[in-house]
């Protein structure tokens, strides 16, 4: 199965762009996610084979439930250790943008890539990209950051020595950027690129069960929490949506991760192809963000461009809103009533 994303001049100079770089920092997104996380440390571990100096660096934390994954501690939080990572930034002669193709998803840590003199490569399944890129490998049909990852390293002839942790922060990637192969994910080549990693000895049960089997009691009972007391349902509109307010975070100790996935679950009702969370942020005062889901050919990214200052895939998109709760709940209504 042919499997190849680049054509023979960027094949080229991907090539020539990692030969003479020594030094190589991968960069990923604001709320690093399975995907964001899969793909640059699959990535890492390919380029650390190739006797590179690699530094995974990301904006902030990310949630519990991928701290398993291997590496994963040895990525560098800019909110923690920005001096650091700007070292590696001021160090690194190549730059890898990984799961994102626009600065603003790296938040405070963007003039670092818009002012590097290195070369920055971006490698990515979002629409839209705006990095100024010396390589832009941008794929939105596909699942995943971690797919496009793979079929370079495949394409780079990098497989034969791709390693069980590389492998596993790979599928990992695709895994959690299709719910668990429940969208996004209907392609033979996908599958294919599976077979090959559990040739590499992968367990993608026990990787499935790391990441959806792995919650703490306080999340399991949000959950409950929100789909009993806190859901808006539309049957007409076919539409839904909750609000976590900082009060119902607190009173489930709620930490990062935490609320990741609840989205999807109002889908779980007949007829509904549209679902949206509203989280007040922890920290910050009028600063709410938003997640979409929907399913089929109902895109909810307009709707995230359009209501949420956001944007993202037709079936998954995010946003924010700079508002109370209260205002962002008038916006997500009027959302709704315009369905
Ligand atoms: P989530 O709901 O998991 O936060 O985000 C779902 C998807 O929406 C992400 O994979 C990302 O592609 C997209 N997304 C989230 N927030 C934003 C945003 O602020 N801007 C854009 N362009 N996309 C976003
Ligand atoms: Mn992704």
């Amino acid at each position: 199965m042919n499997i190849n994303l680049l054509d023979d001049n960027s094949l080229n100079a991907l090539h020539r762009l990692v030969a003479d770089a020594e030094r190589i920092v991968i960069c990923s997104h604001q709320n690093p996610d399975g995907d964001a996380l899969g793909s640059s440390l699959g990535w890492a571990d390919y380029l650390r084979s190739l006797g590179k100096q690699v530094q995974v660096v990301v904006p902030d934390m990310f949630p519990d439930f991928l701290q398993w994954l291997p590496g994963a501690q040895q990525i560098l939080r800019f909110d923690k250790k920005p001096a650091e990572v700007e070292q590696a930034f001021h160090a690194a002669d190549l730059v890898f943008c990984l799961d994102f193709c626009q600065s603003g998803r790296v938040d405070s840590m963007a003039p670092l890539i818009e002012e590097t003199t290195a070369p920055v490569v971006v490698m990515d399944h979002h629409p839209s990209p705006t990095i100024r890129a010396a390589l832009l490998v941008s794929h939105p049909e596909l699942s995943s950051a971690s797919e496009v990852t793979f079929r370079v390293i495949w394409q780079m002839g990098g497989f034969d020595c791709m390693t069980l942790p590389s492998a596993t922060a790979l599928y990992c990637g695709m895994m959690t950027d299709t719910g668990g192969f429940t969208f996004n994910s209907n392609s033979p080549e996908l599958f294919f690129i599976i077979s090959q990693l559990l040739t590499k000895g992968i367990n993608k049960d026990k990787i499935y069960r790391n990441v959806y089997h792995n919650y703490s009691e306080n999340r399991v009972r949000l959950t409950g929490y929100v789909l009993y007391r806190k859901l808006h349902v539309y049957p007409k509109k076919h539409a839904a949506y909750y609000i976590l307010t900082r009060q119902d975070l607190r009173r489930f100790h709620y930490i990062k991760g935490d609320a990741e996935g609840l989205v999807n679950m109002p889908l779980q009702i007949k007829g509904l192809r549209l679902s949206i969370s509203l989280r007040e942020d922890t920290e910050r005062e009028n600063l709410v963000w938003v997640s979409l889901r929907s399913v089929d050919d109902f895109s909810c990214t307009k709707l995230a461009e359009k209501y949420f200052n956001g944007g993202g895939h037709l079936n998954a998109s995010g946003g924010r809103l700079l508002c109370s709760v209260e205002e962002a709940e008038r916006i997500v209504q009027q959302c709704i009533e315009e369905l």
